[in-house]
This record gives structure tokens, sequence and C-alpha cells, in this order.
């Protein structure tokens, strides 16, 4: 059992679609959900298939290795992440997952990021819950050298 879970920082009764995200992420696997019907990821998650209607979802489990879709560098501590102002400045990716029909997920990247460019492979690792992340678990990416 982890010290923190992000179920004991959520509102009270609140039910989100990306709840099993965050609970498996917990329990230290990467799983998005893939339509039980006609098998179309759907992320950012939701509780209905946007393609056939379905409710029924299966939380797959995959590799957390894509492509830097986009990136940005965040020189200043935003107010309402003052728990990073260490880490100033860092880098935010959007990483593209062929493995989930494209779907993009976001986190910070870490490890050597001066030759940061769009189209480069990385690989994710998961992260505990911590005042860092609001006590969500995360993945943080790394270049694949
Ligand atoms: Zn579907």
């Amino acid at each position: 059992m982890m010290a923190y879970s992000f179920l004991q920082h959520k509102i009270m009764g609140a039910i989100e679609a990306d709840d099993e995200y965050w609970r498996w992420l917990e329990e230290g696997e990467f799983r998005l959900p893939r339509c039980a019907s006609c098998q179309h990821w759907t992320w950012p998650a939701h509780f209905r298939c946007g393609r056939c209607g379905s409710w029924e979802f299966e939380w797959t489990a995959i590799a957390p290795e894509g492509r830097i879709f986009s990136w940005t560098r965040s020189w200043y501590a935003f107010d309402r992440v003052m728990e990073r102002k260490k880490d100033v400045p860092y880098i935010t990716i959007v990483t593209e997952l062929p493995a989930a029909g494209g779907a993009r997920v976001m986190g910070v990247l870490t490890g050597d990021t001066s030759n940061v460019r769009i189209g480069m492979a990385v690989r994710g690792t998961i992260q505990p819950p911590s005042a860092k992340t609001k006590f969500y678990p995360s993945v943080t990416w790394e270049i694949v050298r």
C-alpha cells in the first residue's frame, strides 16, 4: 500500500472517465482505454466510444514508448504548480503512442534534454504519487539514445 493515492485526493463521489488510468499507474502499469466493441483507442478517456457508442472499454497495457509530438520548456514556476519551482526550467512533452493508435499523453521530459526535437523516440517511466504531482502517479519520459 502506497503512502499516497490519487483516490484520497479526489472530490468525494466524483467518478471520472480516466480513473482507471491513474489506478493502473499506481499499480505500475501503463494502460489506455480501448473500445471492447470496435477496438478504437479512446484517449483522453470517455465513458462512451465516440466511434461505435459502446460503453465498454478494455484498459489495455502497452509499453510506454512513443515519439515526441510536441514539447515546451517552462521557464517560470506557475502558481498552480509551485511544487515544481525547483525544476525550472523543465520540458513538458506530448508523446504520441503508435501502439495505442496514435493516442497522445503528456509528461515531463527528464535526462539530457539539450537536443530535444519533435519526432524523437522516448520511453516512459512510471513515477509514484508525490506532492510534486498533486499526489497523482505520473509518467516521466526520456529520449531514447
Ligand atoms: Zn467502439
